[in-house]
């Protein structure tokens, strides 16, 4: 539902307090103004720390300083016309029992004169004793009619002519703040840098703003489709959606991927094959460690995963890696955590079935039959991917990949295909690991290596597949019965 839409039933339903978070103050307070100046109903006022109650001609300065006073004056307002209170930054005095108390008390003079409170908040800091009486809302983002009205005026004001880039500004802008877009645009026209390199600048000011933060990582990736050995099903379905984010595939009425989840023991690939898409496409990769969406104080991850889900759209188009889903999200979510993960979790169940936005959401998991069954439900995600142990045909070609990277001109001279018969049951990791032993045993030795070699680490070795055959049994009978799919 949009926006106005949505305030407006609130207000018409008696919703008496509303909490809204965004961090545009300003235009939030512009759009409720729009909404009660059409609505001719409400008269609003409006107050801040600094100055009080401010946009009302009869009570300006009031309650200056006095957060428990600005909620007394809406007590003591004699009139019985309906009034919208909008109290800017309210949430970092919410938690004040005097604070709390007065809100509760103040439900029927506000149900009496049909009015509302409605706080504008930078993040959510709701006491559990009002989850009752509070209605969540967030303020969206400027959609891509906004933005480009935004742009328009600012060019025309600027006298520039814009109609050659404009449609890529307005798709380069999306997830921007329109007081951040204002900033950006005067640092591009101070910059000496030309107007033709403003994508490169906004793209810098993405990652700038994902660097600050410490729960997203931009990840530079340097692995292709080409490294990955074996999973062909997974390769063929990321090669046939390469341009599926690209203008051409929007025009075709193609809808974005959403994600994919990769299930499989450890050292299979999946964490390369994460970084290898990101290549692929050419977008960037973004590495989300959900253990740092878990901060200790109550109200935080939930905070946190909303900036997360934030962050991640203003990067769109983009991949958003989710490392090791299960080590979050398990079937037994223990009960003394107030209930934060099971919140946290249904949150991101929300984003991935109504995401809209163009960040392809690729999930790993190592141990999928702990994950909660509602992860695995259709919708979420596009495909789940079983990177199964490797056959003999994939482990030949692991080989070749490795060998290839570490001895370019020689690697013919190892017989892939003795060693292939030798590593059943092995993973990629685990045979790139070999090699690798291999190297460092004949390195000591001051010779080359040999797959003589390679083959005495193989025999030594105990692949940690003999430690997860529950799992691996589990994964391909689901595989087999068409649940997942092979990768
Ligand atoms: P996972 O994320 O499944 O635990 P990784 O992707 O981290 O496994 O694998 C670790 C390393 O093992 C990779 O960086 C790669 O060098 C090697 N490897 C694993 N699977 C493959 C594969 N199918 N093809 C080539 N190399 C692989």
């Amino acid at each position: 539902m949009h926006f106005e839409e949505e305030i407006k039933l609130l207000l018409s339903s008696r919703h008496l307090i509303i909490y809204i978070i965004t961090d545009e103050e300003e235009r939030l307070e512009y759009t409720i103004s729009q909404i009660t100046q059409r609505d001719c109903q409400y008269s609003i006022y409006s107050w801040d720390f600094i100055d009080g109650y401010y946009n009302n001609p009869n009570y300006v300065k009031q309650a200056i300083r006095n957060p428990l006073g600005a909620l007394e004056f809406i007590d003591n307002l004699e009139s019985k016309t309906p009034k919208i209170f909008f109290l800017k930054d309210f949430h970092v005095f919410i938690n004040d029992i005097s604070i709390i108390r007065k809100l509760k008390n103040l439900y029927r003079s506000l149900k009496k004169s049909n009015s509302h409170i409605v706080i504008c908040a930078s993040e959510i800091q709701i006491p559990i004793l009002l989850r009752e009486n509070i209605t969540l809302l967030e303020f969206p983002l400027p959609n891509y009619q906004e933005i480009k009205a935004e742009l328009k005026r600012l060019f025309s004001v600027l006298q520039m002519n814009s109609d050659l880039f404009l449609e890529d500004l307005v798709i380069a802008y999306k997830g921007f703040s329109i007081e951040r877009i204002r900033r950006s645009i005067a640092k591009v026209i101070l910059s000496d840098r030309s107007l033709d390199d403003i994508i490169n600048i906004i793209s810098e000011e993405k990652k700038q703003l994902i660097q600050q933060t410490d729960i997203l990582e931009f990840y530079n990736s340097t692995n292709k489709l080409e490294d990955i050995g074996g999973l062909v099903n997974l390769k063929d379905w990321l090669t046939k959606r390469t341009d599926s984010f690209s203008k051409q595939a929007q025009n075709y009425g193609i809808p974005s991927p959403r994600g994919v989840l990769l299930v499989g023991i450890q050292g299979t690939g999946k964490s390369l094959s994460a970084k290898a898409i990101s290549q692929h496409w050419g977008i960037p990769l973004l590495k989300l460690d959900v253990g740092k969406i878990f901060a200790g104080i109550v109200g935080q991850s939930e905070e946190r995963m909303r900036s997360m889900i934030k962050l991640s759209e203003q990067s769109a188009p983009c991949i958003l890696w989710i490392d090791e889903i299960d080590k979050a999200f398990t079937k037994l979510t223990s009960s003394n955590d107030s209930g934060t993960t099971n919140r946290i979790l249904s949150s991101l169940l929300t984003w991935l079935s109504e995401k809209e936005s163009q960040v392809f959401i690729v999930a790993t998991a190592n141990n999928v039959l702990s994950l909660p069954a509602e992860l695995l439900r259709k919708g979420r995600f596009d495909e789940i991917f079983f990177l199964d142990l490797p056959n003999f045909q994939e482990r030949s070609s692991i080989f070749q990949i490795h060998l290839m990277k570490v001895r370019p001109l020689t690697w013919r001279n190892y017989n892939i295909a003795y060693l292939s018969n030798l590593t059943d049951n092995f993973s990629g990791a685990e045979i790139k690991q070999a090699i690798i032993e291999a190297m460092h045993n004949a390195f000591y030795e001051k010779r080359d290596f040999t797959t003589e070699d390679i083959s005495i680490v193989i025999h030594e070795f105990i692949p940690l597949s003999f430690t997860d055959q529950e799992s691996i049994y589990t994964l391909q009978s689901w595989a087999k019965s068409g649940k997942i799919r092979f990768a």
